[in-house]
């Protein structure tokens, strides 16, 4: 199919799962390594070497090099004999592929220069990448990058912890600033202060900007006393753990952490949350904030964004309010591919012309849902937002990223009063004083950053690579759906898919036909799981590889009756059992070609067939 548009082409920006592009590859390190090197030798170049010719004939300088050698070579074997194949569309687990190769040299280069972003003076180059790296976020994510921030941290966890730091301390300002200077709360009621907005408490400091210090020390940051007072967190039940160490390690507790049932598609019940925060209305207790997940972990699917947004625009005659943060570690960079080269957001009725123009899609495929469209377009409305590099942004470990709607936020979490910036870069001089970490790779924001501006995040770059993975697993789930069923002698064994898959994740189960136990349907699939997984020693006698999970009635609620039905399975193990899900996120950005995608899937269906015929036998 011709694309009309001049857009990227990802055979040339991927090494390639059988090394296809070794020699641009091999090329563009060694030009790396040589720059870095000659910058050495540049700095003073008058100065003398301090590593002689005559060291490097003793024997122990020979000996401790091949000391050296011996244990890389070591290395080298561990690491070939313990790591998983990632880059083979064979592998169809966790959220891992190959990642860009212009991301790969920038870390490798940058890696010499050691920088640490935790302060401008120690990675003035680095330094300066994360801050136009946190531009691309907030413009990505759909906030005003004129007045928004982000930064790359280690990884989506912190970027949750980070979220609700923000949270916990923005509800509990109020209480502070009434007692720090109380003229400027006069007349508030405590209902009224636990439900002040980001913007109002903005608004109120915006000429007292001198005054934050003094309230910080009143905060709960200093002043423990009005902990409790703060309010209810509302996560749906798919939530990442993350969120309950998050509570622990803030001092919420995570008894405050209220888990809403998810709907049969997984994603948060909007009419569960509606009713719990009104109940919370009614009995005068806070809400501290309302956590969303676009992308689920365990099944890829997207919370309904709009719908938080409306809740959060009803509540308000009600004086209510909450703190907004999407965790979208997973699925963020998924928004690329609404925006088009102005990074506007496209009108969902031009969606599908656009996508053909720009070759996005190689074959008509459904995708997105109105449901899945509402929740980008409305992404921009929340207060922050998490987002994972080293997951869909194809960026290597470890990048992670959050994005606050007003730059202004971050005094109420930062450290120290001096709040100094280079006059024409916005750039603290000091980024640890806004971050929950401390030192942190330059390395990382350089290979993040070389990707964003080797590849456009928007439809004619980032988001064809997220329409690849989104067609390779619809190419997979497709396939899965029109197999059915595989025959071994006389026994048949279906399979069944949780979902219709949002984004590029598909969960589904296999069961032999007339089973109606669920013990055995998980026996089945654990077997499955465990020919299909990580082998200590011997990785590699996997023909195809998958990951899993199982679903607990104590964490998933009823949402995966559904599947257990249709699967034919009784229920009433479930409650002690939970079920076994296989899994596969399909990162890949090659399987999207219908050849490709039939090769692979052959392959699968052959490894299917031999593991299902030793298990049954
Ligand atoms: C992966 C993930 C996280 C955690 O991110 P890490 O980078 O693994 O720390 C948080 N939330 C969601 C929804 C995720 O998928």
């Amino acid at each position: 199919m011709k694309n009309e548009k001049n857009t990227t082409d990802f055979k040339a920006l991927f090494l390639g799962s059988k090394s296809e592009n070794l020699n641009l590859f091999k090329e563009l390190i060694n030009n790396s390594y040589e720059d870095a090197a000659g910058w050495r030798k540049n700095f003073h170049s008058q100065d003398r070497e301090i590593i002689t010719s005559f060291d490097k004939k003793t024997k122990e300088f020979i000996d401790t090099q091949s000391k050296m050698e011996e244990v890389l070579n070591n290395l080298s074997s561990l690491l070939r004999g313990g790591s998983i194949p990632w880059h083979s569309p064979r592998y169809l687990g966790h959220m891992n592929s190959e990642t860009l190769m212009p991301g790969i040299i920038a870390y490798f280069e940058a890696m010499f220069y050691n920088g640490n972003n935790v302060a401008y003076e120690s990675s003035p180059a680095t330094s300066k990448m994360e801050s136009e790296v946190g531009i691309d976020f907030c413009r990505m994510l759909g906030y005003d990058p004129k007045k928004a921030w982000g930064h790359i941290c280690a990884d989506g966890s912190i970027a949750n912890y980070e979220g609700l730091w923000y949270a916990r301390n923005f509800k509990s300002l109020p209480y502070a600033i009434k007692k720090a200077f109380p003229n400027l709360v006069k007349g508030k009621t405590d209902w009224e202060l636990n439900n002040m907005s980001v913007d109002d408490i903005l608004k109120l400091l915006e000429n007292n900007e001198d005054k934050w210090d003094a309230i910080k020390s009143h905060s709960v940051r200093h002043d423990s006393e009005n902990i409790n007072k703060l309010g209810k967190v509302f996560v749906p039940k798919t939530k990442h753990y993350s969120w309950l160490k998050a509570a622990d390690i803030l001092g919420i507790g995570t008894n405050n952490v209220i888990p809403i049932d998810v709907d049969k598609n997984f994603r948060m019940d909007i009419t569960k949350l509606e009713s719990e925060i009104q109940k919370c209305i009614d009995s005068k207790t806070p809400i501290m904030a309302v956590i969303s997940v676009v992308g689920t972990t365990e099944e890829g699917m997207f919370d309904h964004v709009d719908k938080v947004i409306e809740i959060r625009k009803k509540i308000a005659k009600q004086n209510a309010w909450f703190y907004y943060h999407i965790d979208a570690a997973y699925g963020g960079y998924t928004r690329s591919i609404f925006l088009d080269e102005q990074n506007n957001f496209i009108p969902f009725k031009d969606l599908k012309d656009k996508y053909e123009e720009y070759g996005i899609f190689q074959n008509k495929i459904n995708w997105p849902s109105q449901d899945v469209y509402n929740t980008f377009a409305a992404m921009g409305e929340s207060d922050s937002i998490t987002i994972d590099p080293h997951k869909m942004g194809y960026s290597p470990y470890s990048a992670g990223g959050i994005a606050i709607r007003d730059i202004r936020m971050r005094n109420a979490i930062s450290y120290f009063a001096t709040y100094v910036f280079d006059t024409k870069i916005n750039i603290p001089d000091l980024l640890g004083a806004y971050i929950l970490e401390g030192s942190k790779a330059g390395a990382t924001a350089a290979a993040v950053w070389t990707n964003h501006q080797v590849v456009p995040l928007n439809i004619s770059g980032h988001g064809k690579l997220i329409g690849h993975s989104i067609e390779g697993a619809f190419n997979f789930y497709n396939h899965l759906i029109e197999t059915k069923k595989y025959k071994i002698n006389e026994v048949i064994v279906n399979v069944h898919l949780l979902t219709n898959p949002d984004f590029n994740m598909v969960d589904f189960v296999f069961n032999i036909e007339g089973n109606t136990s669920l013990i055995k349907m998980n026996e089945l699939n654990q077997k499955i799981y465990e020919e299909t997984s990580f082998v200590e020693g011997d990785t590699y006698i996997n023909t195809v590889l998958l990951s899993h999970t199982n679903f607990s009635n104590e964490e998933y609620g009823e949402a995966p009756l559904d599947l257990l039905n249709r699967s034919k399975v009784e229920a009433k193990d479930f409650e002690k059992e939970g079920v076994n899900i296989l899994r596969s996120s399909i990162l890949s950005p090659w399987l999207y070609d219908k050849d490709i995608s039939k090769y692979f899937n052959d392959i699968f269906d052959k490894s299917i067939q031999e593991k299902l015929m030793e298990i049954i036998k």
